[in-house]
């Protein structure tokens, strides 16, 4: 199947675009218009963007919204989350992703970076949806090595589960929980292994003050350098949060080209202490790029409407309301800012991955649309959402949620979260 976009605009001026079989973009530009057999789709009043790419999630937590809202990070993970996962099975992941996916094309998200148990599953949701994903399974020893042959096993099994369910939208990736959940071993061992497959890292890190201040007492250095130290930081690495990072720690992630991914609207429900510093990073060029992390501590996956929270959080901290602009935010939700996470401008040979979002509703008819986008819209906006060439959302409406709601209530209530 081929599409073609016609009428649309980009930056005010009319643009078009057609995509080729295999799901990138054959044609761009102003003069682009239909060809024989192409599925047209009528861009009139609509402004033509990149999708969104969620640096961080773990889809699956959708199944935990509203649930235990209100509390410390590691009351919430200890007493409330983890005894819940540990009943998880592959069926309540598969549904609580299909729920998070149906969101995330709702509000323009074509791509999403996943922790989560039973990777497979979420694979399957993920495909089925249309979606891309690279996902991993998440890999914890309690920071006791003793665990790290498991945790190997644990890595091996997780990677096997995507290979089976891989369709050219999902990749694989390791996933190590954190420097307070994975032994020095077992990181160490991870860093080799990204190296090794050429897959890439996602590990959460410096989240919270007592995080580094034990990692000092633990080991004497901060997480980022203990990262460093274990060899876990290189270009395939991606470090979700990084709110506690000193000037040292900047300089080895700019150093390894490590992408950062902020999560600021998780950052501040639990608390955490501040926001991470946008212009810090900026500084070091080092890439950013945005997540919502998982329903379960944000509550929502709309990347919009984080994008606002993050410009004012920036700006707020810094005392400087030109502390980051709308360009530059959109840039980050877009992954324009951060090539690992694959998201960025549209482009000829490139993923035909776009939304269409009209221009002329009361949020965005005035003014500069980066601006409205940012800072008067939410990700309900989007009215067409495209992956790999296929319309995942036309005119607002995505096939099948009704279905995908009601299964994924039956998962929430078979766990006890209803
Ligand atoms: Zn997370």
């Amino acid at each position: 199947m081929t599409l073609a976009v016609v009428g649309a605009s980009r930056d005010g001026q009319p643009i078009g675009l057609r995509t080729a079989a295999d799901g990138t973009i054959a044609e761009l530009g102003p003069g682009v218009g239909a060809a024989a057999g192409d599925e047209l789709v009528d861009g009139s009043g609509m402004a033509l963007l990149p999708g969104f790419v969620n640096g961080h999630t773990h889809a699956a937590m959708t199944l935990f919204r509203g649930y235990a809202d209100d509390l410390p990070l590691m009351e919430w993970l200890e007493q409330h989350i983890w005894p819940v996962e540990a009943r998880l099975d592959a069926d309540d992941v598969y549904w609580g992703t299909r729920l998070a996916c149906a969101e995330m094309v709702r509000t323009g998200t074509v791509r999403f970076w996943d922790m989560y148990w039973q990777p497979g599953a979420t694979a399957r949701a993920a495909a089925d949806t249309g979606l891309r994903a690279t996902i991993g399974a998440p890999l914890i020893d309690h920071g006791d090595a003793s665990g790290s042959e498991q945790l190997r096993r644990d890595a091996e099994n997780g990677l096997a589960e995507l290979d089976d369910s891989r369709d050219g939208l999902i990749a694989p990736s390791l996933a190590p929980h954190a420097i307070y959940t994975v032994s020095a071993e077992s990181l160490r061992w991870i860093g080799s292994e990204s190296e090794r497959l050429g897959v890439p890292i996602q590990i959460h890190v410096s989240e919270t003050e007592g995080e580094v201040q034990d990692c000092l007492a633990a080991h004497g250095v901060r997480p980022v350098e203990l990262l460093d130290r274990l060899g876990v930081l290189s270009p395939r690495t991606v470090l979700a949060h990084a709110v506690w990072l000193d000037e040292r720690e900047r300089e080895l992630i700019a150093a390894a080209g490590a992408t950062i991914v902020t999560n600021p609207v998780a950052n501040m429900k639990l608390a955490v202490g501040g926001p991470f510093d946008l212009p810090a990073a900026r500084r070091h060029a080092i890439p950013v790029g945005l997540g919502t992390d998982g329903a379960g501590s944000n509550n929502s996956l709309d990347l919009l409407a984080d994008a606002k929270l993050l410009a004012l959080a920036q700006k707020h901290e810094a005392a400087d309301a030109a502390a980051v602009s709308a360009g530059e935010t959109l840039d980050v939700v877009t992954g324009a800012l951060a090539p690992l996470l694959g998201g960025g401008e549209l482009r000829v040979g490139g993923p035909a991955d776009f939304l269409l979002v009209p221009t002329g509703t009361p949020e965005l008819a005035l003014g500069s649309l980066d601006a409205g986008l940012v800072y008067s819209c939410s990700g309900s906006v989007v009215d067409t959402t495209v992956v790999a060439g296929r319309p995942l959302m036309r005119g607002g409406v995505v096939e099948g949620v009704d279905e995908v709601v009601g299964m994924a209530r039956e998962r929430a209530e078979r766990l006890g979260l209803r």
